[in-house]
């Protein structure tokens, strides 16, 4: 048997497809945020500029974080020592669920080691512990989000992405007895677009779902508090669970659920990806904790963000770049094509020292391939008009189109019948 050629066969379709992903070796300098060294084939260093990170807020760096992260590994050291079950529940750890509960006002906080198992755990554990019960997912839900789904094994409906109407309809076509499960997000990744919360949960209250969000990349910038969209809009007492990750906003590590009680100490006691995996190091959870509430009060980063994303946005509008237009931070760049993405991600490392990762399918649908940027508070003015420069010789060189991208286009550029895009998400 040619085992190994099974496996260089399926690396084949996808270097054939252009799916076959690449990692950039890079060395993040803590207080040069977002300037990092990477190194080439050859293992040659230089330094360039981040322009992908989900370390939104550059919190991965700040002070306090960085502070707690090295205090506490000094005071409790490095590991958890065991499963949260077999004396793994470490004090940091507990004072971080607290943390949470309270950032989004729900009674209870739970934590799990990313935010990918936190929903597939929640997802998964909910839904089965609910006898008979369907589950409404947004066409356009998270990897993560998809699996739980799977996972729980419960018959499910996909409705179109952010569309009111077709979920009305799904709900209705159902026993009103039998218990449901709406299952979306608040800032989708890819298109920067938002979920219209408020008439989702409307709709759940009137057909008695219950309502489950990931606010992943809404949390730590969004809200008074960085409660994520739910905070802003004053919507998280109407959704009965919170999902969010300690790795983007919060700029650590590790995924969390906010919910009631019960919710909770059911996921807490059911979810074998809770219960059998070791517990979050002390170090990581004051790190948490600490940019968590450091973002409850400082509006500084949050307003810092939103500034140079609006300026990146009309520099890069203004160069004739084909901009999709976004009501969030997330500022995609449309290529429409798996290899000139890859080409121009290529070009602006080689020939620029800016480092933006090609977003090809099956992340996004054929055809909308891109460039997703993510502007932090830390990107200076300069740094923008030197992405613009780079940006516009890449698209000389590439004879790549400019005019506008329509917003929202991951949506529309999937038809009806098509509702299982498989998204990926990174
Ligand atoms: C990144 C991501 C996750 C997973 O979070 P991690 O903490 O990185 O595991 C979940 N949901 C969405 C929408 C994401 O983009």
């Amino acid at each position: 048997m040619d085992y190994r050629g099974i496996f260089e066969d399926a690396l084949d379709a996808l270097r054939q497809e252009k799916r076959y992903r690449v990692f950039a070796d890079l060395e993040r300098i803590a207080g040069k945020f977002p300037r990092a060294v990477y190194r080439d084939d050859s293992d040659n260093a230089r330094e360039i500029t981040i322009w992908c990170s989900n370390d939104y807020l550059g919190m991965g760096q700040h002070d306090k974080v960085v502070g707690a992260m090295q205090e506490t590994a000094g005071k409790l050291g490095a590991g958890a020592g065991g499963t949260r079950n077999i004396s793994g529940t470490n004090r940091p750890l507990v004072e971080l669920e607290r943390s949470l509960a309270d950032l989004h006002r729900k009674e209870s906080a739970l934590v799990f080691t990313s935010g990918f198992v936190s929903n597939e755990a929640a997802i998964s554990t909910i839904a089965r512990l609910m006898p008979d019960c369907i589950i409404f997912s947004d066409q356009l839900n998270h990897a993560s989000m998809i699996q739980g789904v799977r996972q729980s094994g419960m018959e499910k409906k996909i409705f179109r992405h952010n569309d009111i109407a077709h979920l009305r309809e799904l709900l209705s076509a159902v026993d009103r007895k039998r218990p449901k499960l709406i299952a979306f997000e608040s800032v989708y990744s890819m298109d920067g677009d938002v979920a219209p919360i408020e008439q989702i949960a409307d709709l759940a209250e009137e057909f008695g779902a219950l309502t489950y969000i990931d606010e992943v990349h809404a949390v730590g910038l969004y809200g008074e508090r960085g409660g994520g969209i739910t905070d802003r809009d004053a919507l998280a007492h109407r959704i009965d669970i919170i999902e969010g990750t300690l790795a983007k906003g919060f700029g650590v590590m590790g995924g969390y659920i906010a919910a009631n009680k019960s919710i909770v100490d059911a996921v807490r006691s059911y979810a074998p990806e809770f219960i059998f995996t070791t517990a979050l190091p002390p170090a990581l959870c004051a790190a948490a904790r600490a940019s968590i509430e450091h973002l409850k009060t400082s509006q500084e980063e949050r307003a810092g963000h939103m500034r140079q994303v609006q300026l990146t946005k009309e520099i890069l509008s203004e160069a004739g770049l084909p901009v999709m237009s976004t009501d969030t931070h997330i500022v995609p760049l449309i290529v429409g094509d798996a290899r000139l993405c890859k080409a121009a991600s290529d070009l602006l490392l080689e020939k620029h020292n800016i480092y933006i990762q090609p977003i090809n399918y099956p992340t996004v649908p054929k055809g909308t391939e891109r460039l997703r940027i993510t502007p932090t508070p830390m990107h200076t003015d300069e740094m923008i008009i030197e992405l613009r420069h780079a940006l516009v010789s890449v698209w000389a060189q590439l004879e790549l189109p400019r005019e506008r991208a329509p917003a929202a286009l991951t949506a529309s550029k999937l038809t009806s019948g098509d509702l299982t895009l498989p998204t990926t998400g990174g």
